[in-house]
């Protein structure tokens, strides 16, 4: 029986290497997510966070387990998320306008077109004045804006965010947060997103899922209290201040119980 929830991962586990150097990256991996919610995913470095995204967008294939979007299998089956990572991959020599439409014009829209289609998105993050330069002319926030776009632009309703915004200054984060938010809300998106800082989950998530390391797998999933969106003020209420302590809490024995990762 397909599962009725929107995304389905059941007992999703990976290993690389054999013997000895065997590394369970993630073991029995399961949640379930509804459409347009937005989920966090917090733990300490190597806890399997980029491979577990890596098996939802079907770029690689998992031991076991199960992963569908509608009752569809998303194992291997690559084109069903927009995916984005910390590092913009914007292609330097091509315009932001020509990155930001890249997704269209693989598809055999026109430039033309694509561009047009493009525009609400570029001008709701403030890059309508930059589609003719090229990335490096643009400051660090202004390309995590663009690759936003780009992965936008792709059209899939599920987003996966591998700490996307990790590298930007606090107040920059803080900028492209609120806009995260308010075009997720507005397009009704669904978005896996990795992040290292647990106010940034607490700001932007519906939930949060808690990940150990060795193996790699969840433990705990939290559904959080406050409608979003939230402002850094709201983040001042007792019940997300003590999930927040929590989590810290949680984050730390793993990190004891393991050693600093190298
Ligand atoms: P995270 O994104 O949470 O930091 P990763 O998913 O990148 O963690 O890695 C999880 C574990 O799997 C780590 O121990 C990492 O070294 C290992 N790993 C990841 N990818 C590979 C690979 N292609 N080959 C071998 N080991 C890998
Ligand atoms: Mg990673």
């Amino acid at each position: 029986m397909p599962s009725q929830a929107y995304l389905h991962v059941e007992g999703v586990s990976k290993q690389f290497g054999n013997g000895d150097d065997a590394v369970a990256a993630i073991k029995n991996v399961s949640f379930d997510l509804e459409e347009g919610r937005f989920l966090s995913i917090l733990g300490p470095s190597g806890c399997g966070k980029s491979t577990l995204f890596n098996i939802i967008a079907g770029l690689l294939k998992p031991d076991e387990g199960t992963v569908t979007l509608r009752g569809q299998s998303m194992i291997m089956n690559p084109g069903m998320t927009g995916y984005m990572l910390q590092k913009d991959l914007l292609l330097p020599w091509r315009s932001i306008a020509d990155n930001i439409t890249l997704s269209q014009t693989l598809r055999g829209v026109s430039r033309r077109k694509a561009l047009q289609n493009a525009r609400p998105d570029a001008a709701a993050c403030g890059l309508e004045s930059m589609l003719r330069r090229r990335p490096d002319e643009l400051s660090g926030g202004q390309r995590q804006r663009a690759a936003l776009v780009r992965t936008l632009q792709t059209g899939k309703p599920l987003l996966l965010l591998d700490e996307p915004f990790g590298a930007l200054d606090a107040i920059t984060r803080l900028h492209l947060q609120e806009l995260l938010t308010d075009i997720c809300m507005q397009k009704n998106k669904t978005v896996l997103f990795v992040t290292h800082d647990v106010d940034e989950a607490l700001l932007l998530s519906d939930e949060i899922l808690i990940m150990g390391v060795q193996p790699g797998r969840i433990i705990r999933h939290y559904h959080l209290p406050q409608p979003k969106p939230r402002t850094v003020e709201s983040l001042a209420i007792p019940e997300l201040i003590a999930i927040k302590g929590e989590i810290l809490h949680l984050l730390d024995e793993e990190v004891k119980r393991h050693g600093e990762p190298a």
